[in-house]
């Protein structure tokens, strides 16, 4: 039964001693109590604590670690819908690599680094799967050399145990993922291995109750670092798996199945491969494994990943400043947008495609897009005159005119009467005119 923060709270030392970064036990308890915090970052904790809380404190959905150089975390979600907190840890994308593929295709994924609203997204792992006449030997020889090159954790599909065992050994600590192609390979034998190399061990099973059986001896056996690969056979199905065992885990405390789930998408055809991607990450994959190295499909994929896996409590903000677009001297224009990230990346980056340096001015508006921020007073003509005085513009360019987004085009007044000797020019409401407003209105 989950415990309150006031009874956890009476089993921690009350010291307030603010080690585990709260400023006291109590607000350590109630984040416990909320699965917001493990219990692990309280270095005082007694035993007595430890095993009472222990079990009460963890997570519902186990988390992992998967890799050593390039590091992700998946699982410890806590709710079923984002907009009830947040989701916790993005699912990893992976790529399938056949074995044998030329190692400058590892290569190439790993290099693939797309940057989005200040954020460098990238594959997570590469999975590989033995060839049906390949040998033991090859195999782990081929996963050494991909683990060299890349550095990415591995999804090893091995098609026995002795083909597991030599390509875990050989990628030992890169604490990658040992998948049981069939049933009888998930035994303790592979338990063993995973152990020995310290890898994640997937578990699959033709069906929940099987999965369940599977994870529950694997835990009572010590070991735990699990994901789940469900054996599901069309979207529905997939859909409704993940939706059960996600609200056995979250809701009914359901131990057996709050792992994070694993998934090989590969149906023969790119649209229905996005489709089922897509699934995944709106409803809780932990690992998305893609047929093949698609960067138009991976960033369709790694777009809607950032954008549902940004706590919607805490829009993604830049810093409010004076940004220099460009190399801008003291008579470049000067242009104001809200700190809401998408809005400064997609109007400095606008402005950079028309060619020109600029001065951007960014004030607090808490990421706020445009008309957001101005509705709910964070963007008026007075806060923004107020944090151009405390920016001391005025020292910094000769300018005297400011673009604002068209979009507030009524707070120009004010912003005048806020900054007297300046003027004020309504700029386009889409970032997307920007270059044509730059080009005809302040080139000419
Ligand atoms: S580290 Fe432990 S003892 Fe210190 S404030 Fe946090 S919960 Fe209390």
């Amino acid at each position: 039964m989950a415990l309150s923060g006031l009874q956890i709270q009476k089993l921690l030392p009350g010291t307030n001693c603010k080690e585990c970064g709260s400023s006291t036990c109590m607000a350590f308890a109630m984040k416990l109590a909320a699965k917001k915090a493990m219990l692990s970052e309280c270095p005082h904790a007694s035993d007595e604590a430890k095993q009472t809380l222990g079990a009460a404190s963890e997570p519902p959905v186990k988390g992992v670690k998967i890799g050593a150089d390039v590091v992700s975390p998946i699982g410890e979600e806590i709710v079923m819908y984002r907009h009830e907190k947040t989701f916790v840890n993005k699912p990893v994308i992976a790529v399938n690599l056949d074995e044998g593929a030329d190692l400058s295709l590892a290569e190439k994924i790993r290099a693939y680094r797309p940057v989005r609203v200040g954020e460098e997204l990238f594959v997570g792992a590469i999975a590989i799967t033995q060839k049906s006449d390949s040998e033991a030997g090859a195999f782990s020889e081929y996963c050494a050399k991909v683990y060299e090159k890349t550095k990415l954790p591995l999804i090893i599909r091995a098609k026995d145990l002795t083909s597991l065992d030599k390509a875990s050994a050989a990628v030992t600590g890169s604490h990658s993922i040992l998948c049981a192609v069939s049933e009888d390979i998930a035994d303790k034998e592979a338990v063993k291995i995973a152990q020995r190399d310290n890898q994640v061990l997937a578990i699959t099973a033709p069906d929940v109750d099987g999965i369940f059986g599977l994870t529950t001896m694997i835990k009572a056996g010590g070991f735990n670092d699990l994901v789940i690969e469900f054996q599901t056979h069309s979207l529905c199905e997939t859909f409704q798996t993940n939706s059960i065992a996600r609200k056995a885990a979250l809701k009914n405390n359901i131990k057996a199945l709050g792992y994070a789930f694993l998934r090989f998408i590969n149906t023969g055809n790119a649209m229905d491969d996005t489709i089922a991607a897509v699934t995944e990450i709106n409803k809780f994959g932990g690992i998305i494994v893609m047929p093949s190295f698609d960067p138009a499909q991976l960033i369709t994929l790694l777009a809607l990943r950032q954008n549902i896996y940004t706590d919607p409590q805490k829009p993604i903000q830049v810093e409010p400043k004076l940004y220099a677009i460009g190399e801008p001297d003291k008579k470049s224009p000067v242009f104001v947008t809200t700190n809401f990230s998408l809005t400064y990346f997609l109007v400095s980056g606008e402005i950079e495609n028309a060619g020109i340096s600029a001065w951007l001015i960014i004030p607090e508006c808490e990421g706020f897009s445009v008309l957001t921020a101005w509705a709910a007073g964070k963007f008026s003509g007075a806060s923004i005159g107020k944090f151009i005085k405390e920016i001391e513009l005025e020292k910094q360019v000769d300018t005297r005119s400011i673009v604002i987004p068209g979009y507030v085009a009524q707070i120009s007044g004010e912003l005048e009467e806020n900054l007297p000797g300046f003027k004020v020019l309504v700029g386009p409401s889409e970032a997307a005119d920007l270059e044509g407003f730059i080009k005809n209105v302040l080139k000419k």
